[in-house]
């Protein structure tokens, strides 16, 4: 079963002139210029491609030949990208979905997390555990005083059931006050689709036993996109951005977005590497976020295959010395997209932030692996009474 399809909730730009872009907010404490933005292909200084520019026309993993010159002297925890706003985030993420009912495993996994260097946590309203990441996360910083909470990247995402323009409003809230800080750096879109709701901010569940769907609101997020927009605005988000969107639906709101999303936080590892849509995100300047980068524990339906079982995949991570996870992460990394590794055990949370550079060989296996595989592990369109991609059906 899809990762996600296990939860329900428990709980309650500036200007852009290259070269010479500057911001005075509160998110950076001094005025001061941003580096000009550097096209991929004079990257060699740089660390990873950074904001990709509009004429780009090459895939950014066909560019992996220079990320792997330019990678080798970073670690994981050093790595960012620098988003379409200025904004930078580190390339990996760590996840923070748990199965309903596990609790405290929320806490002790972001503990650890942060303890060896993650500094971005992927959260949503949905996950219901807000509240643990926010325990953590004031434990973590009571007791680190060289880490400030800017120096932490806390994504969150409104579900679906609050995408009414007051409601996206509400949920933002609900997330600062279980998170328990005062903005968020980057607030999601969780699906593009929208459901009604209960008087007390549950979801509101048809006969049929799938959720009421908001029609006009899923045909037309314009509504939506202009509360998050607010968001900015108002300083609770520093960037706003979507997940789980098409192509046909990133166009649609390209085309009223008065800030433009700097994610689209999609499925992707070598058996649905959405390739398609990965390049449209680079060609708009929208950065990809892999969710389920090891693959999670799903297996193909009608082969029973996994990531995990995957020979080719298993033979790159013995060659190379380094364990199936982080070859998979690295795959991503050179990929040039955000990485969200989700793990409860310690040891692999320490292993998943070790990633390694692929050779050239063992990145073209990998991509081997990735050219004959399509299968989407995670649709939820069971629960919602609608399918966001009914072309995979
Ligand atoms: P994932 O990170 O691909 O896989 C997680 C699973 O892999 C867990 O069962 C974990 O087990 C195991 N694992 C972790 N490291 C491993 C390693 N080195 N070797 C072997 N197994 C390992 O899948 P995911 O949880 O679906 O996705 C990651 C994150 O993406 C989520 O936590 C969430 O933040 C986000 N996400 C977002 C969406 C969305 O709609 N936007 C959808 C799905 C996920 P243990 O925990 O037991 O170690």
């Amino acid at each position: 079963m899809p990762v996600e399809q296990q939860s329900r909730p428990r709980s309650s730009c500036p200007d852009s002139v290259p070269g010479q872009l500057v911001r005075q907010n509160r998110w950076v404490h001094e005025t001061r210029a941003i580096p000009p933005i550097i096209p991929d292909t004079l990257c060699v200084t740089h660390p990873l491609p950074t904001t990709h520019s509009k004429s780009h026309s090459i895939p950014p993993y066909l560019h992996h030949r220079l990320f792997t010159i330019t990678m080798a002297a970073e670690t994981a925890a050093s790595r960012t990208y620098t988003l379409n706003n200025g904004v930078k985030v580190p390339a990996v993420g760590f996840g923070t979905f748990a199965n309903e009912g596990a609790k405290g495993e929320t806490y002790n996994a972001v503990a650890k997390a942060l303890e060896v260097g993650y500094r971005h946590l992927d959260c949503a309203w949905f996950y219901g555990n807000e509240d643990e990441v926010g325990d953590a996360l004031r434990d973590f910083l009571a007791k680190t005083p060289s880490v400030k909470r800017e120096d932490i990247f806390i994504c969150t995402k409104v579900w679906n059931h609050l995408h009414a323009p007051e409601d996206v409003e509400w949920s933002i809230k609900d997330s600062l006050a279980n998170l328990r800080v005062d903005y968020i750096d980057l607030f999601l879109v969780h699906w593009p689709v929208a459901a009604e709701k209960n008087a007390d901010h549950t979801v509101k569940i048809g006969p049929d036993g799938k959720y009421v769907i908001n029609k006009a609101l899923t045909e037309n997020p314009e509504p939506t996109w202009r509360a998050m927009e607010r968001l900015v605005d108002a300083r609770l988000a520093r960037s706003i951005g979507v997940s789980n969107w098409t192509i046909a639906g990133l166009e649609q709101l390209l085309q009223f977005a008065r800030i433009k999303p700097v994610v689209n936080q999609i499925e992707i590892h070598p058996f649905f590497p959405n390739t398609e849509l990965v390049d449209f995100c680079f060609k708009h300047d929208i950065m990809p976020t892999a969710y389920s980068p090891l693959g999670s524990q799903n297996q193909v339906p009608t082969t029973g295959e996994t990531v995990r079982g995957d020979p080719t995949l298993n033979a790159v991570a013995k060659r190379s010395g380094h364990n199936l996870g982080q070859v998979l992460l690295a795959w991503g990394l050179q990929r040039g997209y955000i990485v969200l590794p989700k793990s409860s055990t310690p040891s692999r949370i320490e292993g998943n932030f070790q990633i390694p550079t692929l050779s050239q060989e063992d990145f073209e296996a990998v991509q081997a692996v990735a050219r004959t595989h399509r299968t989407r592990f995670v649709n939820m369109k069971d629960t919602f009474g609608y399918d966001v991609w009914p072309e995979d059906s």
